[in-house]
């Protein structure tokens, strides 16, 4: 009876040893084979990304292609404006620069300057790129507005004398 039932235990035991490894076969293999799909899947979908028109890539492309574009830009911009600034000829008089076309330029830094607010006067001018204050002065210390300066550069450059009053 007790030889009987230690078999039997064991016989249960055995049973349950051998199910417990079918188990974790089956789950191994499920496991593996889920990590399989997933890869497969994953790469299925590289795939398509690589080969398809897709507009994710068309999207990186045109953001690439508009940064390097804006750069560019930026760049042509910079030299055009240096170069404009260089080329462009400039003679003082009356205490600023003018250019050929009776444009007022900075002293300083050579940059457009802007007549001054009803609160200053039409003889005073800003650049807004060093921040200084210019006035138009005639070589007595008048002051001149910018019409009046325009007139007496036209005169001089007419082959007239630099009229002093
Ligand atoms: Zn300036």
């Amino acid at each position: 009876m007790k030889e009987w039932l230690k078999r039997r235990i064991k016989k249960a035991a055995e049973n349950i040893e051998s199910t417990i490894t079918q188990l974790f076969l089956i789950f191994l293999l499920g496991g593996t084979a889920a990590i399989y799909t997933f890869a497969k899947n994953t790469f299925n979908i590289i795939l398509k990304l690589i080969n398809s028109p897709t507009p994710l890539w068309l999207s990186i492309l045109l953001i690439i292609l508009c940064v390097l574009y804006t750069r560019l830009r930026i760049r042509q911009h910079e030299k055009s404006h240096k170069s404009l600034n260089v080329q462009e000829e400039l003679h003082e008089e009356f205490g600023v620069y003018w250019n050929n076309q009776y444009k007022l330029r900075c002293l300083r830094c050579k940059s457009p300057l802007k007549c001054a607010s009803d609160n200053f006067g039409s003889q005073i001018f800003f650049c807004s790129d060093c921040d200084s204050k210019h006035t138009l002065r005639d070589k007595n210390g008048n002051y001149l507005t910018e019409a009046q300066a325009i007139k007496k550069l036209k005169k001089f450059q007419q082959g007239g004398k630099l009229d002093v009053r």
